[in-house]
């Protein structure tokens, strides 16, 4: 069944009708309309799946992706058309540039903490650059998934753009079929399995993966603003989201005037019981609650701690002077919890940083830029923020994605349209001036090289052209006098490369 959706796919692509910009313009527009007018059944699956209310699903989910479109539309023949490149010498009146073309059938594979926004966003961009795309949402948000697999055929090229709903079987299946490009979200085990299936058919692929995402909070900052700010982030879509701070480092002067300032952001944001919270999610399932359950014992929970299996309910939680060897420090937490491990210094910050994987997002909190600046040299993660949470997601023109263990490639506005794109390097020569030619024809001899070395080396700016246009007009002249040609070619040479020296080091 697999292989008949992908070789549809792959059919209906290699009609080339993907490769009109007109045509991606006009399914762009389909999926917009897809979104606007299926505004109130995508909130209440939202709703049924994570308990998310109606004006956070709009603006974390549908929201983003409408001004994701909107930016591809705007911007798809400029992405789209051919890139002139610098130019060397010998390829001075030729055509030189880079071309954008679809890589041809990719597969998107959703996660389920977004559900929309992480299986429809790369999604656009793919459609932006021409491919045709097999689209799997995660089963886990089981709703959003039953509803995409029902409307996006309502809206999109059906044999372009298949839905396929389902959950490990399925994705195994699928990953059977050979693809152009692999785009995955979703957890680091499972990324490994898809880059092995990718491998068979030496298909690229891109991981959006997740991990530990430090928050360092220094001494010398607002800490009112900072719990402020790192309370939204880490509370919101009740902590699973993939660049949540995952856990706060700071130094133990300042850990219980943190503590005390996200509980009355907390209660600012959720009211006195979190439960009673329109704004409040709740974990996906019970497996996801048992597991973040077990990462609370033994702990010091200085907010929060009440849970209810039921409706699969965890409070805003902190805990507080975690021991850096206890389990909630060893695995993404992915929940509202959040522990505070103490530190005696910004060093030993960076350092605890470093001994642990990349993550997708390091966030730093410091009055003095300096110590931001230097947390971000000396440490490594997908993206930085410094005074704030979240927030670098939101610039469409930064690139969104993980390192080592976060992951691997990038998206978001035109980074996607490049992933989904192949650079394709043109040259397109012209018949005539066959006679510069012969400097690359056998047989060799110094000269040649002297020529070959002279022509590739000089750089095409204005200023070397003017250095190196008498010199050749020699060389030209030369050449035409055949009789001297040698002799003076090589003193043209010669002249040439003292004129290129002396602009070199004008240069510099
Ligand atoms: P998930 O369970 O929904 O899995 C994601 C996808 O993988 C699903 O479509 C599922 O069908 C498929 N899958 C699961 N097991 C599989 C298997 N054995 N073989 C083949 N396919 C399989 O989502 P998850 O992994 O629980 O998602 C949470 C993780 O995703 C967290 O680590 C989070 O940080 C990360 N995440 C990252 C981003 C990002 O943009 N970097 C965004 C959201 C989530």
């Amino acid at each position: 069944m697999m292989k008949q959706i992908v070789d549809k796919s792959r059919k209906a692509f290699a009609t080339g009708k993907t490769r009109s910009l007109d045509f991606r313009v006009q399914q762009l527009k389909a999926f917009r309309r897809m979104l606007t007018e299926n505004e109130a059944v995508f909130k209440k699956a939202l709703k049924e799946d994570l308990h998310k209310n109606e004006f956070a699903a709009y603006t974390y989910e549908i929201f983003g992706l409408i001004t994701e479109i909107d930016l591809c539309i705007k911007n798809l023949h400029e992405w789209a058309a051919p890139q002139p490149v610098k130019k060397n010498i010998m390829t001075l009146t030729d055509d030189v540039y880079i071309n954008y073309e679809p890589l041809g059938v990719v597969l998107v594979i959703g996660a389920w903490n977004y559900p929309l926004v992480v299986c429809l966003q790369p999604v656009i961009g793919a459609i932006a650059a021409g491919n045709a795309v097999v689209i799997k949402p995660s089963e886990i948000s089981e709703h959003t998934a039953e509803l995409l697999e029902k409307t996006i055929p309502r809206y999109l090229d059906k044999d372009l753009y298949p839905v396929v709903n389902g959950g490990v079987p399925e994705t195994t299946a699928l990953l059977a079929e050979r693809f152009d490009h692999i785009f995955y979200t979703g957890n680091a085990i499972v990324g490994k399995i898809i880059m092995q299936a990718a491998a068979k058919n030496l298909t690229p692929v891109t991981l959006e993966l997740g991990g530990k995402s430090p928050c360092y909070i220094d001494k010398d900052c607002d800490v009112d603003i900072a719990a402020r700010r790192i309370t939204w982030g880490k509370f919101v879509n009740c902590g699973q989201t993939c660049i949540a701070p995952d856990y706060v480092l700071c130094e133990k002067s300042i850990q219980d005037r943190l503590v005390k300032k996200i509980k009355e952001s907390i209660k600012e944001y959720f009211g006195e019981n979190p439960k009673l919270s329109p704004d409040y999610e709740r974990i996906i399932n019970k497996n996801h609650f048992k597991r973040i359950l077990g990462l609370l014992e033994g702990h010091n929970v200085v907010i929060g701690g009440e849970t209810d299996e039921s409706s699969c309910y965890v409070a805003p939680t902190v805990l507080s002077d975690v021991n850096p060897d206890s389990r909630v420090m060893q695995e993404e937490i992915f929940g509202p919890v959040l522990p505070i491990i103490t530190v005696k210094n910004v060093d030993e910050a960076i350092q605890y940083i470093n001994g642990k994987e990349k993550p997708l997002a390091l966030y730093a909190f410091s009055n003095d830029k300096k110590i931001i600046k230097r947390i971000i040299s000396e440490t490594s993660s997908g993206g930085v923020c410094g005074n704030d949470v979240i927030m670098h997601f939101t610039v469409t023109a930064l690139p969104f994605g993980g390192v080592g263990h976060s992951g691997m490639g990038a998206y978001h506005g035109k980074h996607t349209f490049d992933t989904f794109s192949h650079k394709r390097a043109c040259l397109i020569k012209s018949l005539s001036m066959e006679g510069v030619n012969k400097i690359r024809y056998p047989p060799y001899s110094q000269k040649k090289v002297d020529w070959t070395t002279f022509l590739l080396s000089t750089k095409v700016s204005k200023k070397a052209l003017t250095l190196v246009l008498l010199p050749l007009f020699a060389v030209v002249a030369a050449l035409i006098l055949k009789k001297y040609r040698w002799e003076l070619a090589s003193r043209g040479i010669q002249i040439a490369l003292a004129f290129q020296r002396l602009c070199f080091k004008q240069d510099h």
